[in-house]
């Protein structure tokens, strides 16, 4: 297939790059000059412009910021502007009232569209091992989930248009507080006198088991490989936690959910985040603990 991708970013750059490898033909826009040269480097066409990119494609991928940013890209440079039959896909994270806006005026001038945000950071884009969880009507999610699955090992269809969205921001609110709790239990632990490996040999065996211990341990040298073993660089960076807990928070109030452990959860990561930790792991905040 010919598809146009917009955003080639940390994410984008790499999901970009597994589409040529599968055989399609990239247009590839973005802002940054890097990016793009980035871009061509993997095989990718390269445009200045993206209602170029857009022309005689029949897919076009996004892989943007924020909501404010795929919705003025959709509305100036992709609706109206990408052939009629393309399917559209947005692999953003966003809010979910900008996905369903954005979406309902693709379909209103007679698109297919999806939201499809990833779980999964650089190295799963790179490798091509993102999950993809779409939100979006059957007919869209059928067109759109082989485009997915050559840059991801799991394509889920979440419901309607937006839903995809909801499942992220609630997965990893989810995360975040149970990051915050495993790190609180193995800070106490210690100062109660409990060796940390002894405390994860139980409670990884034990009702407390949760990812955040057991697959991505925030006290280095105790489980699985992670990045507490690499002082916190890579992995999952806490401004990108923050950005997706801001999302929850929103999507609380705007839903009237109560969510009174997601909000601490925010509370605790603007704190960390405020005090210059942005760049490193979320699950760094043990040290604030
Ligand atoms: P990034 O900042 O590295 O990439 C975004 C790219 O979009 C940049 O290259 C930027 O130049 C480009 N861009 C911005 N405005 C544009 C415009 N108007 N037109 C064209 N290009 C434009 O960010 P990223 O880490 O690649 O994240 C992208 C998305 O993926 C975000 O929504 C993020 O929340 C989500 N995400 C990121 C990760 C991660 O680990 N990095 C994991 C899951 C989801």
């Amino acid at each position: 297939m010919k598809i146009a991708f917009i955003g080639l970013g940390n994410m984008g750059g790499g999901m970009a790059a597994n589409l040529v490898k599968a055989g399609h033909e990239v247009n590839a826009f973005d802002l940054s000059e890097e990016a793009l040269s980035a871009a061509k480097g993997n095989g990718c066409a390269t445009f200045s412009d993206a209602r170029e990119a857009v022309q005689g494609v029949e897919a076009v991928v996004t892989m943007l910021p924020n909501g404010a940013i795929v919705k003025s890209v959709y509305t100036d440079s992709v609706i109206g502007h990408a052939p009629a039959g393309a399917v559209l896909l947005d692999c953003s994270t966003i809010d979910v009232a900008s996905a369903r806006e954005v979406i309902s005026a693709a379909e209103a001038a007679g698109y297919d569209m999806v939201d499809a945000p990833v779980s999964g950071g650089i190295a799963a884009a790179n490798g091509g091992t993102l999950t993809f969880m779409v939100g979006g009507t059957g007919e869209a999610f059928a067109r759109a989930e082989p485009i997915l699955g050559a840059m991801g090992k799991a394509v889920i269809h979440a419901g309607d248009a937006g839903n995809g969205q909801a499942a992220k921001i609630c997965n990893n609110m989810l995360l975040g507080i149970h990051m915050i709790g495993t790190c609180e239990a193995f800070a106490m632990a210690q100062k109660l006198g409990l060796d940390p490996q002894t405390f994860y040999d139980i409670s990884s065996v034990s009702s407390g088991q949760n990812w955040s211990m057991t697959s991505y341990c925030p006290v280095p040298g105790v489980g699985p490989q992670s990045p507490s073993d690499n002082d916190y660089q890579g992995g999952f960076a806490t401004a990108l936690m923050l950005k997706d807990l801001r999302l929850a928070m929103e999507a609380a109030e705007s839903s009237g959910s109560a969510t009174p452990m997601g909000a601490r959860a925010a509370a605790l990561y603007e704190d960390f985040n405020g005090a210059g930790n942005g760049g490193l792991d979320f699950s760094a905040i043990i040290k604030m603990l």
